[in-house]
């Protein structure tokens, strides 16, 4: 075995980050049993080397796991290796604000359902064990001061990611975090005593450095060379597709209203796959026209749990919108009887019931899709023109023809199934002390903020599973020496 003392100096001369351990103890509150019994073997298991874990990552769920495992376990060596730039997506996140979770759910339960992939399995520990609140408790603890919006998305007060990563960064520098950027792992292997073979191609050289490390965190992302690492590691990949993403629809008439917010409509996507009644396939909220078809909250929840069938059918489909879903249809018929009958000497175009909640722009694109000529007068309408009208403003139909890109959040649905892993460690059920968290499991949120917090809690209990058993392997290790 390569000492691994030894090579985290190694992997540190080609640093663009280097953190050096300060030693950190483990907070008396959470480990205080294993704080106690690493300081009485402390004199002798510092004669042997100590352990090395490896993080394949510097994303959310890898600089936070990797955090989380230094404070756990001090002595132990870990490593980050980041391809590009540590926390990318924090970066860029929520317009560069970082919705960094959401603020609208304590019941664990219910939060669960905002996972269209994961929601049976993280109803459990998961979110016990690290919840949204945990996150802001750790965030402002470590001195970012979050706010929750309106609709439960939380940022920090500053508006902008560089608290986060600058918290994060910080953090894992003083916890002695070691941070490799510009070089990526190719490939990794299960050797014989629990151990793993990893190859690393350094940045810029075509150098290969072999490495063996004692634990393995793939928290890699959604990236192809993540998915290549977990099929090494003998796990399978459940195939990726995009989610959350907005809906393309050509509509000359539907364009002229770009920019314009429907506060709330019904939506339910059908998809010609898609045979059995699934209730997530309507959603109700918010829905924007743009100039490529529709977006806003009720096309990306939409998208996110439809994302399976919808690659299935390459991104064809209908959308049936009931664009006045608080009013029954025999009450907005009667509710469209009772304004003909009011403003007879009106013209359509510039009278419509208050009630329906909508923008002239739009009452103007009902008329003209229906063929109707807008300066009629209401006293001339006949009875049909009222019954089309309640069925099209209840049931509008939209052909689907494509998928656009969501430009404040993209999250891929696929990766590792959640079978192959135990929750409440993050590790493989496969091979032991190797462990899983963030996007390259097979778990997605819709937005806001679902998907960093996936991060976090998959990143904190893979980080204090490996710490635990860092600190447990030491514990035995200088037991074995004051017993010989
Ligand atoms: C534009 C955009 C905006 C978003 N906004 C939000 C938001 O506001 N709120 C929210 O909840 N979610 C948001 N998301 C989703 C969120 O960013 C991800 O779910 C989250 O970043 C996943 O964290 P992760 O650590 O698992 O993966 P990542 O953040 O993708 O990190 C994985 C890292 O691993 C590195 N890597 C991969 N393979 C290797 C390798 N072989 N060797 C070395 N390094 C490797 C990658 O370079 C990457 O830095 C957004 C996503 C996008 C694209």
């Amino acid at each position: 075995m390569v000492n691994s003392a030894r090579l985290t100096l190694q992997l540190q001369s080609s640093c663009q980050y280097s953190f050096f351990s300060k030693k950190q103890s483990i907070p008396c509150t959470i480990f205080t049993h294993i704080s106690t019994k690493c300081s009485t073997t402390l004199a002798m298991s510092q004669k042997k080397s100590e352990e090395l874990l490896v993080v394949v990552g510097g994303g959310a769920a890898g600089i936070y796991g990797a955090i989380w495992a230094k404070t756990v376990a001090p002595n132990l060596n870990v490593v980050v290796i980041e391809k590009g730039k540590p926390l990318t997506k924090v970066k860029i996140s929520g317009g560069g604000r970082c919705n960094v979770t959401n603020g609208h759910y304590v019941d664990n339960l219910i939060l669960a359902e905002n996972y269209p992939r994961g929601h049976k399995e993280l109803r459990g520990s998961f979110f016990k064990m690290h919840s949204p609140t945990d996150t802001v408790l750790w965030f402002s603890n470590h001195g970012v001061i979050l706010k929750t919006e309106d609709d439960g998305r939380v940022f920090p007060v500053s508006d902008s990611s560089s608290s986060i990563i600058d918290c994060l960064m910080s953090e894992a520098k003083k916890r002695g975090v070691v941070l490799q950027t510009g070089n990526v792992v190719m490939s990794a292997s299960a050797t014989t005593g629990r151990n793993f073979s990893i190859k690393i191609r350094k940045r810029m050289s075509e150098h290969v450095e072999n490495v063996e490390a004692n634990y393995l965190l793939v928290a890699s992302g959604s990236s192809q060379e993540g998915y290549g690492l977990a099929t090494q590691l003998d796990h399978s990949i459940i195939k990726p597709v995009p989610s959350l993403f907005t809906f393309k629809i050509d509509d000359m008439k539907l364009k002229e209203l770009t920019g314009v917010t429907l506060n709330r409509v019904k939506a339910k996507l059908k998809l010609e796959t898609v045979k059995k009644n699934i209730p997530q396939l309507t959603q109700i909220g918010p829905m924007l026209v743009t100039h490529w078809g529709l977006s806003g909250p009720v096309i990306l929840r939409l998208s996110a749990w439809g994302a399976r069938d919808f690659s299935d059918t390459g991104y064809k489909g209908t959308l049936l919108v009931d664009f006045v879903p608080d009013i029954g249809a025999d009450d907005l018929h009667a509710l469209l009887i009772r304004h003909k009958n009011q403003f007879q000497k009106q013209k359509l175009l510039n009278s419509y019931p208050s009630e329906l909640g909508l923008v002239k722009r739009f009452w103007k694109y009902i008329l003209d899709r229906q063929g109707f000529d807008e300066d009629i007068l209401w006293a001339s309408v006949s009875k049909n023109f009222l019954f089309s009208v309640a069925t099209l403003l209840k049931s509008c139909s939209f052909e689907v023809k494509g998928k656009g890109q969501f430009k404040d959040e993209f999250v891929t649905a696929g990766g590792v199934p959640l079978s192959e892993i135990f929750i409440n460690t993050m590790e493989s059920r496969i091979h032991s002390n190797l462990f899983f968290a963030g996007e390259i499991l097979n778990v997605d949120g819709v937005t806001g903020g679902f998907n960093f917090q996936n991060a976090w809690s998959g990143g904190y209990i893979a980080g204090i599973s490996i710490g635990k058993l860092a600190a447990a392997a030491k514990v035995e290790e200088g037991s074995d020496l004051v017993c010989s």
